[in-house]
Order: structure tokens, then C-alpha cells, then sequence
């Protein structure tokens, strides 16, 4: 645990961010819960724990990390962000049921996740993902 902190502080300030108790809280739930959670979940999941966490420091920090590039915002529930840990572009699976978002792993079979350029445009960011119903729903209804 103490490792891990020392770690999550090394990766803030590397990308000149000060590394405050709150802004490590919310790394490390971040870090260890790979759900792609919104600003809500996280607030309160952690709240729990620092009872003076409130809703705008949640919101704070994701506008600071997004902009260093320590995590990145997926737009597939359409009525809010959801937040990776993981920058590297992969592809999700969103449950129509249960709401929830999950990695998958699937290769574009174009490679047009690799680009670097279309059309002589410069390409920062891809995202794919499907929607449907996840396998643990699927189980419950059959
Ligand atoms: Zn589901
Ligand atoms: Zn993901």
C-alpha cells in the first residue's frame, strides 16, 4: 500500500501535478477499480473512506488529469463521462442493462487504430465501442 502511494505520487508530479491526499485517493481508486466509473461512482466510493472529498473535487481532478493525460474520458452512456486509467486506446462493450462499461479486447481489423493521419488530419484520439447486453445479463434472463 505505502509502495503503491509512493508510486501514484511519482506519476502525479512526473506530469507536474501536486500530489495532495485527495487527488491520490482518487488515483488510487482509479488504479484499482477498472470500471470506468463517472464522477458520481467515484465520489461515492471514496467519500466513504475521506468524508471531506466532496463532488467538485471529484470533477476538479478529472478536468486536471484528463488535461495531463494520466487518464482518458469515454462519452458512451451519452449522458456523461466515464473515466479510464488506461490510455492506451482499447475498445469497450457497454450494457444496455446494467449500465456497465468493459474492455474488450478486439483488434480493428484495418488498423485504423494505428493511424497517425487521415486525409492529412492528425489524429489524437480513437474510440470504439459496441453496445448490447453484457453476458452476465444475458444470464439472468435466460
Ligand atoms: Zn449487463
Ligand atoms: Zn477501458
Amino acid at each position: 500500500m505505502i509502495k503503491n502511494l509512493e508510486n501514484i505520487k511519482t506519476n502525479l508530479k512526473l506530469v507536474e501535478i501536486k500530489p495532495t491526499f485527495q487527488r491520490l485517493a482518487i488515483y488510487d481508486y482509479l488504479d484499482k477499480n477498472r470500471i470506468h466509473p463517472n464522477v458520481d461512482v467515484i465520489f461515492e466510493n471514496i467519500v466513504k473512506q475521506i468524508p471531506t472529498m466532496s463532488r467538485t473535487t471529484v470533477y476538479n481532478t478529472m478536468k486536471l488529469f484528463l488535461e495531463k493525460g494520466l487518464i482518458q474520458d469515454l462519452n458512451i452512456t451519452g449522458t456523461e463521462s466515464s473515466y479510464d486509467i488506461n490510455t492506451v486506446p482499447h475498445h469497450h462493450f457497454f450494457c444496455k442493462t446494467c449500465s456497465k462499461i468493459f474492455d474488450i479486447s478486439i483488434q480493428c481489423p484495418h488498423g485504423y487504430d494505428q493511424l497517425k493521419k487521415i486525409d492529412g488530419n492528425q489524429i489524437e484520439e480513437v474510440h470504439g465501442y459496441f453496445k448490447g447486453i453484457c453476458k452476465e445479463c444475458l444470464g439472468k434472463t435466460n
